[in-house]
């Protein structure tokens, strides 16, 4: 499959078609957070800076991905990253010994795999990276956009998720951008305490800083495509937002409008980020299947894609929720 032309008439409907051969259609349009041509200014943490180094923490043998460091609280941290759970935590420099060199069995493991397949062609314009589970699963997954936009966030759907008959706690996965959480401090925290109080399992995935989108551009020139971007600002900016949050950075990034390029994979890849896409839209008439990744908006953009979730969840034979996480 070849990359679509970066055509200013096709639509996002009509790009997500010829990115993949099955009946997915558009998404929503995001409200855009800059509906000027201006690039906002991506402001970064001098100290917040990207890894290229494996280690080990104390007591354990299991080597990990160091993937940022930075200091907290006066004292240097870093961000791990273990790459067969793929999940990431917050350690003090002095309690993690370097590694001269990747572990051997290091390319085998699911964080290794994400990222060679990302990497790999096909690239498309729209919607590349991971849109389906990585081996048979019969349960989806539920991603949930948090795109910059003024509009209350969608309550209904979060509570609707939480009070359906469904396991507890529910797993969902947030692309959130440093956007919405600027306008939205407290609905953030209000999810954060859904997730602490075992009413939520919340996989965050970084949505970027700005997720800047001007809706008179082409895909090709717009998003983190724009001329001026700064992708790894857009990317760490946001991961420092989350720290100050107290919420750990995520090893998953989705891209802003799904629109990226080569290079903007090999980019987050380098950032050890896996890249994920979806397969289903349930605005569109799209079905839940097993091992899919449904895309849906939770910032008050999206109230049919809602509507359709929550019907769907009452009946069966709907898959079960699971998380990100059990996709590769
Ligand atoms: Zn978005």
């Amino acid at each position: 499959m070849t990359n679509p032309p970066p055509n200013p008439i096709l639509t996002r409907r009509q790009l997500l078609r010829t990115a993949r051969s099955g009946a997915l259609l558009a998404l929503l349009p995001a409200i855009p957070a800059h509906a000027d041509e201006r690039i906002p200014s991506c402001h970064l943490q001098a100290d917040y800076r990207p890894l290229q180094r494996f280690g080990q923490l104390a007591g354990s043998p299991a080597a990990v991905r160091l993937l940022r460091g930075f200091t907290l609280n006066q004292e240097p941290h870093v961000l791990t990253l273990d790459p067969e759970t793929l999940t990431t935590a917050i350690h003090p420099l002095e309690t993690v010994t370097m590694l001269d060199a990747a572990p051997e069995d290091h390319p085998q493991s699911p964080h290794a795999r994400a990222l060679a397949r990302q990497l790999t062609p096909p690239h498309p314009l729209v919607n590349a990276g991971l849109r389906r589970a990585e081996r048979p699963l019969a349960g989806f997954c539920l991603t949930i956009d948090l795109c910059p936009a003024p509009k209350p966030m969608d309550y209904r759907l979060f509570e609707g998720l939480m009070t359906h008959d469904l396991p507890s706690p529910v797993p969902v996965a947030i692309a959130v951008s440093g956007g919405w959480i600027r306008r939205h401090e407290k609905d953030f925290h209000w999810l954060r305490a859904c997730h602490d109080d075992g009413k939520l399992s919340i996989t965050w995935i970084n949505h970027a800083h700005t997720h800047f989108y001007a809706p008179e551009r082409p895909y090709a020139e717009n998003f983190l495509l724009a001329k001026g971007s700064d992708p790894t600002c857009e990317v760490l900016a946001l991961e420092w937002l989350l720290i100050r949050h107290g919420v750990t950075p995520p090893p998953f990034f989705r891209f802003p409008g799904l629109v990226s390029s080569p290079a903007l994979l090999e980019h987050v890849s380098r950032l050890g980020l896996i890249a994920i896409g979806c397969d289903t839209i349930l605005a569109d008439g799209d079905r839940i299947r097993p091992g899919g990744i449904v895309l849906m908006h939770g910032n008050g953009n999206e109230p049919r894609g809602v509507e359709l979730l929550l019907q769907r969840l009452k009946n069966p034979p709907t898959p079960q929720l699971v998380s990100l996480s059990e996709f590769f």
